[in-house]
């Protein structure tokens, strides 16, 4: 049987496209980049992928979800680089302060520096704003569930944001890693139909569409980048961060990965296959609206509303 393992080359090579030495290997492509020739092609990367598939026209105001993390830093870098010289096209940043002791302060800092040396417009939502309290009350005594409370309440404060910032996109920072992790992990909860909504569900009703410029990029050219970028900044990992499942296909997807390079992007091309099975097929799940709240949704109540109704609020 062939073998398509890649061998990582000895010593330190140089680039494949000059004489530089090389900063980085692409298992993918085979290979290696100097610092200069990888930070033109992520920009060439990204600003492809915002083109092929329109995420972004004239007339658009994109509204940026910034934590003030690696990815979502990288992304409004990039979108600024790419698309700040465009008079037809407006970028807002839009940060969530989930309350959370200890961490949400530096990342709200790094968040305001970047905007403001960025001369970015930028809103911040907090949950005690929108939900009444902060997500350290809210996970008392449910802090097992963080993540996937957290998730939906985070997702209403970004569009929130976003409305309020009159954007007609909303991109985040989720980074091809991220992207395969979550077909794998919709692939073994056996949840197919989520898989094919992914991308396309935000788009449905009014909720204002959701983009992810960053989806062909690995996390490790993101960090990268920023390394080469001078814009790396060490910052606390959120304190619930669990995502027991997340953290076994993570592991297992990098090793995967580096023993078979192009696996995450098969991943995702699956993923495209899947959407385009289930938008072909006649008399698809109509959309619905939440009788609490009219958002769009699947069945009788948004998850939101779901939530809210079992915490009692
Ligand atoms: Fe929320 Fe979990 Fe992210 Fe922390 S790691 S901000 S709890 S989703
Ligand atoms: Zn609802």
């Amino acid at each position: 049987m062939a073998d398509d393992r890649v061998q990582e080359p000895r010593g330190i090579p140089s680039c494949s496209l000059c004489t530089e030495p090389a900063v980085l290997f692409q298992r993918d492509r085979h290979r290696h980049l100097c610092g200069t020739h990888l930070i033109g092609d992520i920009e060439e990367r990204v600003a492809e992928t915002i083109t092929s598939q329109n995420l972004i026209v004239p007339g658009d105001c994109v509204a940026v979800g910034l934590s003030g993390g690696k990815d979502s830093t990288a992304l409004l870098l990039l979108l600024h680089r790419i698309l700040g010289a465009r008079k037809d096209i407006r970028l807002v940043a839009v940060t969530i302060d989930e309350g959370i002791a200890g961490y949400r302060d530096e990342t709200l800092g790094a968040a305001e520096r970047l905007v403001a040396r960025l001369g970015i417009e930028h809103h911040t939502i907090a949950f005690k704003e929108l939900f009444g309290d902060s997500l350290d009350a809210i996970l008392k005594d449910r802090e097992d569930q963080a993540c996937s409370i957290c998730g939906v309440l985070r997702r209403k404060a970004l569009i929130t944001g976003a409305e309020r910032a009159g954007a007609t996109r909303l991109a985040t920072g989720h980074n091809l890693d991220d992207e395969a992790q979550s077909v794998l992990m919709n692939v073994l909860r056996g949840d197919l139909f989520r898989l094919a909504r992914n991308s396309s569900a935000d788009s449905a009703g009014r909720f204002i569409p959701r983009i992810k410029p960053l989806m062909y990029i690995h996390e490790k050219e993101i960090a990268t980048w920023l390394l080469l970028n001078g814009e790396w900044n060490d910052l606390p990992e959120c304190p619930y961060a669990c995502h027991a499942l997340r953290l076994e296909v993570r592991g297992m997807l990098a090793g995967l990965e580096y023993e078979f390079p192009g696996m995450m992007l098969r991943l995702m091309e699956n993923k495209k296959i899947v959407e385009s099975l289930c938008s072909s097929r006649p008399g698809g799940e109509p959309i619905r609206h939440c009788t609490v709240c009219g958002d769009p949704c699947s069945g009788d109540l948004c998850q939101l509303c779901q939530l809210r109704r079992s915490l009692g609020k």
